[in-house]
């Protein structure tokens, strides 16, 4: 089977959004009228990004997802992508799976695949998104990372930590009961883009950001960007994990013995989340749960934005943390 086979029978499929899909030289993209494309790639590279025995379902699924995350932080709908791939070799059992993986989340956000390129080499996945922004007015309802205002609310949609808890659980760093690293493990591997809540903020939030390399790491983006601070309440952050700590005590003679400031590493600092971090101004609490209720997406207040530059940590007590939470950096 060569790279054409493997093209036409594992990936090419009829565009039914975009103008032109796979099998020319270029693929061909009609955004609506009145709409900005957003663009946005990112690559995933094996031993870096997944462990080489990872199921090929879910690598597909991850792939892509984390490309839509990156639109529903911009409050896009997604379009169309291309795909680069490299493959060390090729086997049918591992491409139909991650087709399948790939196709089934794509199927789920009606974007197209509509284009790539295919090479032998070390394996490698390399996915770019295309989404539309409305243009009103002639202003770009796109939510970027710079709109942040002093006095604004900072939320956290969904759950924080999990991935990293089942990185650490994958890597012999923690033990964990099997129970807790499956429900972790499926947050690390096939991570939920929040596009429905990226496009209920449109209009809501003055800013946003996925959460990709850590919670602080990227606010700390955010708060650059926007020329502002922020206090955060860590442990309004770490509920998440938590949860699983009750069902291990409920269900299991297992308990993960984690001190409050691992938890707080795994929520801070952990990263591979993909949930969004975004800010509103206080008078659009109301506004910002309706979003939530509507892309069925729990959203939980986590700080406030403030002038002064720079990142405050305070525990529930409101007393000052140190922050030791550092992100993930791939030259670090
Ligand atoms: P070219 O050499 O003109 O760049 P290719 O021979 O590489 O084109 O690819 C042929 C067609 O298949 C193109 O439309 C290309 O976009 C598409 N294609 C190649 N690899 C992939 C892939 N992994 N997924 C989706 N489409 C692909
Ligand atoms: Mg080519």
């Amino acid at each position: 089977m060569g790279e054409f086979d493997v093209i036409a029978r594992y990936f090419a499929r009829p565009a039914r959004h975009a103008a032109l899909g796979i099998g020319d030289d270029c693929a061909l993209l009609q955004p609506s009228p009145g709409t900005q494309l957003a663009i946005s790639t990112d690559m995933l590279v094996q031993g870096r990004h997944f462990f080489a025995d990872v199921d090929p379902r879910t690598l597909g699924h991850k792939a892509l997802a984390v490309n839509l995350s990156d639109l529903a932080a911009c409050g896009a709908k997604p379009l169309a992508f291309t795909l680069a791939l490299s493959l060390p070799n090729i086997n049918q059992a591992w491409l139909a799976a991650f087709a399948d993986g790939l196709f089934v989340l794509a199927d789920a956000h009606g974007c197209d695949l509509i284009g790539g390129d295919t090479t032998g080499g070390p394996l490698n996945i390399c996915i770019t998104v295309f989404g539309e922004v409305p243009v009103v007015d002639g202003k770009s309802q796109a939510l970027l990372r710079s709109g942040a205002q002093p006095g604004d609310d900072l939320y956290v949609s969904g759950t924080v930590g999990d991935a990293r808890l089942a990185l650490e659980g994958l890597r012999g760093q923690l033990s964990l009961p099997a129970a807790v690293l499956a429900a972790a493990r499926v947050r690390l591997e096939t991570p939920t883009p929040r596009v429905a809540l990226g496009l209920a903020l449109r209009g809501v939030a003055t800013a946003a950001i996925d959460v990709s390399d850590g919670l602080l790491g990227d606010l700390a983006h955010l708060l650059e960007r926007s020329r502002t601070g922020a206090t955060v309440q860590a442990d309004n952050a770490i509920e998440s994990i938590a949860a699983y700590t009750a069902y291990t005590r409920a269900t299991s003679q297992f308990v993960i013995n984690l001190s409050k400031d691992q938890w707080r590493t795994l929520a801070l600092a952990g990263g591979d989340d993909y949930e969004l971090l975004f800010t509103a101004p206080p008078a659009q609490r109301a506004a910002v749960e309706a979003a939530a209720l509507a892309a069925q997406t729990p959203v939980r207040r986590i700080g406030q934005i403030k002038r002064e530059p720079g990142l405050t940590l305070v525990d529930a007590q409101g007393q000052t943390l140190p922050n030791h939470y550092q992100s993930f950096d791939h030259f670090a």
